[in-house]
């Protein structure tokens, strides 16, 4: 069984993946798909004219502020790309059903209302968040998706009883909570760089293998969103899951290229 994350920043490729798994697949082997959308979610709502806002949270993550438009829009990004997604495995021989958190019970988050946030060393309150942490994930519902002869494809939502909608979350710490539901032998994490880099511009500065015993090390090097990434990685890890991959969504064979050694290999 594994779990895998397709990123969705701009520069990520999903065809090589769709090519990869279908194989993989149609071999027998057990995945769940995760896919990200923030480049789609950025383009609609910059046609929708409805402002994309970034903050970072006082302990040094970046996240999306999520007002009520920006939740629908994320949304409908979200789920348009899964829908695409499912289409293109379709063409590839393989069903692979969005499994929407609103209508089939598979992820529930806690909302996030207010985001603390820290701008120029000053902090302040965001209100009327949508975005959420993944609280529960139903592996019964992925195990009886696989049993069906299908592949569970998951968008970056959870559902919120509360207010009875589907909140953003992070697509890197859904993956490491999907994994642990699922007892995943690995997860990979792929993305638009080659994995955990010590310097962006030098290819050959790639971490190759890490522990969680060296994490402060590794820490240090991320920047950005490869922060978060290391996090849903050491949520994983502490979990139990035996590794953890970060993995280039590039190259042709991202999938295969990433379970037999390749990319940043963590445990
Ligand atoms: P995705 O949508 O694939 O999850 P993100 O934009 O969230 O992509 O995260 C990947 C980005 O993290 C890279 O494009 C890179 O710019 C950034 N990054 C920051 N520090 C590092 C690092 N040390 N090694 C690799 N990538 C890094």
């Amino acid at each position: 069984i594994g779990v895998v994350k397709i990123g969705g920043a701009v520069g990520n490729d999903t065809r090589p993946l769709l090519d990869d798994l279908a194989r993989r697949v149609g071999r027998g082997e057990r995945w769940v798909v995760v896919h990200g959308a923030s480049g789609v979610t950025d383009s609609l709502c910059e046609l929708a004219g409805v402002a994309c806002r970034y903050v970072t949270s006082p302990s040094g993550y970046r996240s999306r502020y999520v007002g009520p438009a920006q939740r629908a829009l994320f949304e409908a990004a979200a789920l348009s790309l899964s829908g695409r997604l499912s289409s293109e495995l379709a063409l590839r021989g393989i069903a692979a059903p969005v499994l929407r958190p609103d209508s089939v019970p598979t992820v529930r988050a806690e909302r996030k209302d207010l985001l603390r946030a820290v701008e120029g060393g000053r902090r302040f309150i965001l209100r009327d968040n949508y975005s959420g942490t993944v609280r529960s994930v139903a592996g019964e519902t992925l195990e009886a998706t696989w049993r069906s002869g299908a592949l569970p494809l998951l968008p970056p939502l959870a559902f919120d009883e509360e207010s009875g909608l589907n909140l953003n979350v992070d697509g890197d710490r859904l993956a490491a909570s999907v994994a642990l539901a699922v007892d995943a032998d690995c997860l990979v994490i792929l993305t638009n760089v080659a994995g955990l880099m010590e310097d962006l511009s030098r290819p050959e500065s790639l971490v190759t293998q890490a522990g969680l015993d060296e994490w402060e090390a590794l820490e240090r090097l991320a920047q950005g969103n490869m922060k978060r990434k290391l996090l849903a990685c050491r949520e994983a890890l502490e979990g139990g899951l035996a590794r953890v991959v970060l993995a280039d969504s590039r190259r042709e064979a991202p999938l295969s290229h990433a379970v037999e050694g390749g990319g940043t290999q963590l445990w």
